[in-house]
Formats: C-alpha cells, sequence, structure tokens
C-alpha cells in the first residue's frame, strides 16, 4: 500500500485554474485527487494532512528546451552575434568536454534549474561519441538531483559537421533503442528523438525520428527557425522555409515540437497550425542572442500549442521557467502593443501543463493522476504582496526568495528554498575549477580570486 498524505494550503492553481483552500492528496509519487479542501473525499479522511499556511502551490515547471553543459559557459560569450557565440564558445566548449565535465555541467544546470521550480527538464542532448554512455552521465546527474529528465536524444548526419553529434541512421536507432529500453521502467527518465534542424538531419534522418516519435508516443524535438542564418540556408538548399522543409519531407505532424520557430513567415504559421505541431518557445534565449520574437500571440490565434522552454545557461542565462513565463508574456504584450494578449494565468499553463502536453507526459497539472510535482511558494515574501493579487505576482513580480520548497514524484528536492539532494558547495566548485582557466571572449575576466 503505497502511503497517502494530503497537503493543504489557501491558494493552489488545480486543473489549470485558481483555487482558494485547496487539498491535494499526494498517493506515491502521484496525485490522487486535487480541489477544494472542503470536497475532500472521504476515502481519503484519515490520510495525515500537511497544512501549508500562508503557502500558493502550483505545478513544477516543465522545461521544453535546454543544453545542460552550456550552463559551463555562462557569461563567457555574452554579447556576442549568433554565429560568434555559436562558433567560438558552444563548438569549442562541445568538443572539449569530458565525461567529467558533462557530469558536472549536468549537475550544475539541474540544481539550479530545481532551485528555481523545474521538475521536469528536457535535455537536447548531442555530444553521443556514437553511443549511450555520455547519456548516461546525463541521466545519473539527473538522479542525483531529484528532477524529471527527458533526454531528447539529437540526431546529426550532416557531413561535415561537429564529429561528437554525428551518427549514421542504424547507429542512432540501435543507439535510441538500447537507451530507451533501459530507462523504460523508470518514470523519471525519458528518451525522446530530437532531429538537430533540418540544416544537422538528412530526411532520411527526419522520417526515421519521426517513426521513432510515433512508436514510442513521443514527441520530436527539432531545432526550427531560430536563426535567420538557418532560414537562409534552407531557402538556398532547398528552396523552402525549415518548415517547409519540414512538411516536404514528411514529418510536420502532430507529432512535431518545434524548438524556436522565430524566424516564421504567416506561410509557416498556417502549416504549423495545419499540422497540430506544438512549439517549444524560448523568449530569453532568442532575445539574449538576438535572434528575434516568436510570434506568441499570432500562433495562440491559430491554435499552435505553445510550452516555454530556458533553453541554455550560456544564453539566456537564466534557469528559470517563471522568468520565462514572465518574459513570454512581456514580450507578446509588447510585439502587439496590446497588453490584453495573455493573462498572467495564461503565463503559467505555458510553463506548466502546456509544456506537458507538449512532451505527451501527465505532468505539469496538479490533478489526479498526475505526477506529485509540486512548488510551493512563500505568500510571505515583500514580491508576492499584495497577496489580495497573488495570482497576477506569481508571474509578474514574484522573485526567486518566494520559491521554498519543490516536490518531484512527491519527493522534496529543495526545501526552505535550498536543494537537499545533492551537495551544491560542492559542484559549484567544480565548476569554478573546471573553468577556471578558460578565457570569455567578451566582457572582463576578473582576478582569478574573484572565485575562490
Ligand atoms: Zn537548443
Amino acid at each position: 500500500m503505497t502511503a497517502t498524505r494530503v497537503i493543504v494550503a489557501p491558494l493552489a492553481f488545480v486543473d489549470d485554474e485558481w483555487i482558494a483552500d485547496a487539498a491535494i492528496v499526494i498517493s506515491g509519487d502521484s496525485i490522487a485527487w486535487a480541489g477544494p479542501r472542503a470536497q475532500l473525499p472521504a476515502d481519503h479522511s484519515s490520510a495525515p494532512v500537511e497544512i501549508r499556511e500562508r503557502r500558493a502551490i502550483v505545478p513544477g515547471g516543465v522545461n521544453g528546451h535546454g543544453h545542460t553543459f552550456q550552463a559551463l559557459v555562462r557569461g563567457f560569450g555574452d554579447d556576442l552575434r549568433f554565429p560568434d557565440w555559436m562558433g567560438k564558445i558552444v563548438h569549442p566548449t562541445a568538443a572539449g568536454l569530458d565525461s567529467e565535465g558533462l557530469r558536472i555541467g549536468a549537475e550544475f544546470d539541474f540544481v539550479e534549474m530545481v532551485r528555481m521550480g523545474i521538475t521536469t527538464a528536457v535535455e537536447f542532448f548531442y555530444l553521443h561519441d556514437r553511443g549511450n554512455d555520455n547519456a548516461r552521465i546525463i541521466f545519473d546527474a539527473a538522479r542525483a538531483v531529484g528532477i524529471r529528465a527527458v533526454l531528447a536524444r539529437c540526431m546529426f548526419d550532416a557531413d561535415p559537421g561537429p564529429v561528437r553529434y554525428q551518427e549514421s541512421l542504424a547507429q542512432y536507432e540501435a543507439n535510441f533503442r538500447e537507451l530507451a529500453t533501459e530507462v523504460a521502467d523508470d518514470p523519471m527518465l525519458h528518451v525522446h528523438p530530437a532531429p538537430h534542424s533540418v540544416l544537422g538531419a538528412s530526411a532520411e534522418m527526419l522520417q526515421l525520428g519521426n517513426a521513432l516519435a510515433r512508436e514510442f508516443n513521443a514527441p520530436l524535438h527539432t531545432h526550427v527557425a531560430d536563426s535567420a542564418g538557418e532560414v537562409a540556408v534552407s531557402r538556398a538548399n532547398w528552396g523552402q522555409s525549415p518548415v517547409a522543409r519540414l512538411a516536404d519531407v514528411g514529418v510536420l505532424d502532430e507529432y512535431m515540437l518545434a524548438v524556436h520557430t522565430v524566424n516564421v513567415d504567416d506561410d509557416d504559421l498556417r502549416l504549423l497550425a495545419e499540422s497540430g505541431a506544438s512549439v517549444v518557445h524560448n523568449p530569453s534565449t532568442n532575445a539574449f542572442l538576438g535572434g528575434g520574437i516568436m510570434p506568441l500571440a499570432r500562433m495562440r490565434e491559430l491554435g499552435i500549442p505553445v510550452a516555454l522552454g530556458t533553453d541554455a545557461g550560456g544564453a539566456n542565462s537564466r534557469q528559470s521557467l517563471f522568468e520565462e513565463m514572465r518574459m513570454a508574456a512581456l514580450l507578446a504584450k509588447a510585439t502587439q502593443r496590446d497588453a490584453t494578449v495573455i493573462t498572467a494565468t495564461d503565463a503559467l499553463r505555458l510553463g506548466t501543463s502546456a509544456g506537458g502536453r507538449a512532451l505527451r507526459m501527465p505532468v505539469g497539472k496538479i490533478a489526479a493522476g498526475y505526477a506529485a510535482d509540486l512548488v510551493t511558494l512563500d505568500l510571505g515574501t515583500p514580491s508576492l504582496h499584495p497577496t489580495r493579487t497573488a495570482t497576477q505576482n506569481i508571474i509578474y513580480s514574484m522573485q526567486p526568495e518566494a520559491i521554498e520548497r519543490v516536490e518531484i514524484g512527491g519527493r522534496s528536492v529543495v526545501v526552505d528554498g535550498e536543494v537537499t539532494t545533492i551537495e551544491v558547495p560542492r559542484v559549484l566548485a567544480e565548476v569554478d575549477a573546471l573553468t577556471s582557466g578558460w578565457a570569455p571572449v567578451s566582457g572582463t575576466h576578473p582576478a582569478d580570486t574573484m572565485t575562490r
């Protein structure tokens, strides 16, 4: 018999709506029931009750896109143009990172994510070295931190291209199946197919990814039109935009989870809407790298499902979905010159339930049958006052100090604002040791003593 307990709070986001005086019944790693406390079913009335006074409970954030190792280069390539950032920072780091570096990067990034209320993280991972050992390092780091991880296993067969990314179709399929089998029974770890982009994956590889997505009932993660350069090369190669190319090779359908979709025109938007594809909006990263602004309001009008991602720590640079909810809302209002195009509650749904739907996983919602992934916010902190309007303030004014407890699969991984699963000072010391000899391309390099 799985242990059952009841959590009670004055405010909670239950089944995508705010309710007062809520009860949430946790059974093992899942939510058995949630709703107004007055309606708590009698069969749960003998379960122990934990009253969280002056607290609000929201679903854990579902981070639809990221690359953990890039957190290690945070600040090293800021204020560069996208090709320079990629060529001078990301590619050299990716080429030089060993298994220890991968572990440190993943632990570091996952620590920051859970501290900021992210409970499910998509790791779009491409440093394969033609096998799964590196992916297992990411999974080990996720286990150590206690975060729910989706390894979007990158597919890349363009030549020339970074050699660590490359696999043949047969190699990819064998490796994907091996890794998927290893984690098949673990609700905390998942593997999804992820063609790098239309430039990084051949038509055959995109089609293999789509077949695997259908077989495993997983989305097909792909970078789409995140830079103007990608669109230009796609048009030069095939006479088509990246979105049109995906449609042309037969993979633009309801399994598609298109990441970024910043540089899209009306035809692209129509294709996306007709196909049933979803997108992952990474507003901070696209702004940070000067990539542009995804047309969120227009996509919502067209009914295109939108999830949110922090993208990489070296390109954002904060690993917080609350931050992305706020950015998504503000940028949509600014670009449309209309503050009514999205509400605070809409933004909260983007970072939670919409992410779960996009990933085809029962996460991101406080409702029966969903994972017990909860974020408890302290309504006593200044940034959430006045508490009369807390449901607005959680999106627009909240600071990280309010994030008090984070539970993933019913397990507390953050308590009183501190990560409890892993020795954070040790992880930070390893980050500093690893990066102490690295030279930033832009900005000033402080004295080495600054990091001691
Ligand atoms: Zn990416």
